[in-house]
């Protein structure tokens, strides 16, 4: 079902080696995991390719690969349009959940609960217990 629009994605991304996967995904710099069949394999094949046509890295912190997600699924729209693809916001929506579940699972402070920040180099930060802390 993924395989037509795999071969027209070959020869219009020469430079992109696609690969069969146990899940879609993108692996930096060039490579696209193709994953099993399913009913929104296609939508989640060009949401890869979005990635990889934004030329993705890995990001320092977690806000920033939020951030990626979103815009891998606007370029995926894009591309829904060229290759007549159905661009499903259900799908996205779901999509976006699970790494904003995982976000907030990771960001809860375990002494307190309080949402974290995180800094630049990645570390994850209570603002309650540092302060607590600091009086201490
Ligand atoms: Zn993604
Ligand atoms: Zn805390």
């Amino acid at each position: 079902m993924t395989d037509q629009l795999l071969e027209r994605l070959k020869v219009d991304y020469p430079d992109f080696c696609f690969r069969r996967g146990r899940k879609f995904a993108f692996r930096p710099p060039r490579t696209i995991a193709v994953g099993p069949e399913e009913p929104d394999d296609a939508l989640l094949l060009l949401h890869e390719m979005g990635h990889a046509i934004l030329g993705h890295r890995d990001f320092k912190t977690d806000v920033g690969r939020i951030k990626m997600e979103r815009a891998a699924w606007e370029k995926a729209r894009e591309l829904c349009d060229k290759y007549g693809v159905e661009y499903d916001e259900a799908v996205v929506e779901r999509e976006l959940d699970t790494y904003r579940d995982w976000l907030d699972q990771k960001s809860r402070c375990p002494d307190c609960g309080l949402t974290r920040f995180q800094t630049p180099d990645g570390e994850y930060r209570c603002p309650r217990c540092i302060s607590i802390k600091q009086l201490s």
